[in-house]
């Protein structure tokens, strides 16, 4: 099984989604503070933004969504494969061990100066991301690496390539059931990723209370909140079993 998750699984945790009334962007322009040219033009801005992203990350509790979710990989070991759009570490504090961050993580930093975790395209600093929980906001000096490059929030902004895609293109190739998680369906390439599993034959479900973008790559729909997934998980991993049962 291949699940993907999006803003909405951390949503009644009290991390706000992209687009939802309320969410976190509403006091910047994304251009000024999730994308390469905005950390060249304004570091300073960029770090005030996840600095802010930090705090209200640190204060968020796992909900039974996330729990649901640790519990599956539990019971199905390496038969499922859980990939985030989200960079909060909920999950992880939920219990599941294995997390594909295509977009990163928000306690994580990197040099700029160091390899491009999407492109794996060397640069000059050879240390890898870090652990970061540090604030770098209200005038506190930027973190600077010794090799004399920007220290830089280890997330994939807009305009850079999503980490851990050949995995990911492996998982989806092999899934027979994929399931996406209170995820808008409008930001690519996870918006895809339904579409890549139904044409290797995967049955594909969404479980969210509004109908994604992407709806039409869906062969079901669970209009439920996350906090209310473990219904459907239940009908999923049964068609996993039965799946195998068949072959
Ligand atoms: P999105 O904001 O575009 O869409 C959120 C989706 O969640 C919507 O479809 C909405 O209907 C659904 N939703 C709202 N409440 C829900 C609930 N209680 N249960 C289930 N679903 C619910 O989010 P996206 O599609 O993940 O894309 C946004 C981008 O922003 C991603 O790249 C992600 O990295 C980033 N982001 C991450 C976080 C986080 O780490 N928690 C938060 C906001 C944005």
């Amino acid at each position: 099984m291949f699940v993907l998750t999006g803003a909405g699984v951390s949503a009644e945790s009290g991390i706000p989604t992209f687009r939802g009334v309320g969410g976190l962007w509403r006091n910047y322009r994304i251009e000024e503070v999730a994308s390469p040219a905005a950390w060249a033009r304004d570091p300073r801005l960029v770090w005030e933004f996840y600095s802010m992203r930090r705090e209200v990350a640190s204060a968020a509790k796992p909900n039974a969504g996330h729990a649901a979710l640790a519990d599956l990989e539990r019971r199905l070991g390496d038969r499922c494969v859980l990939c985030t759009q989200n960079v909060d570490a909920l999950h992880e504090q939920a219990g599941s061990q294995r997390v594909l961050h295509m977009h990163g993580e928000l306690f994580k930093s990197r040099c700029d100066r160091s390899a491009d975790p999407g492109t794996g395209g060397r640069r000059g600093c050879s240390r890898p991301p870090f652990d970061d929980r540090s604030k770098y906001d209200g005038g506190a000096e930027l973190p600077v690496c010794a090799c004399g490059g920007l220290i830089r929030p280890h997330i994939c902004w807009f305009g850079e390539i999503p980490y851990e895609m050949d995995r990911i293109h492996r998982e989806l190739e092999r899934c027979t059931v994929f399931v996406a998680i209170g995820t808008s369906g409008v930001v690519h390439p996870a918006a895809s990723f339904a579409g890549l599993a139904r044409e290797r034959g995967a049955r594909t479900c969404y479980i969210g209370p509004d109908a994604p973008a992407n709806t039409p790559l869906f062969d079901q729909v669970f209009p439920v909140k996350a906090t209310e997934l473990a219904g459907c998980l239940a009908v999923e991993s049964q068609a996993i079993r039965m799946d195998e049962r068949g072959r």
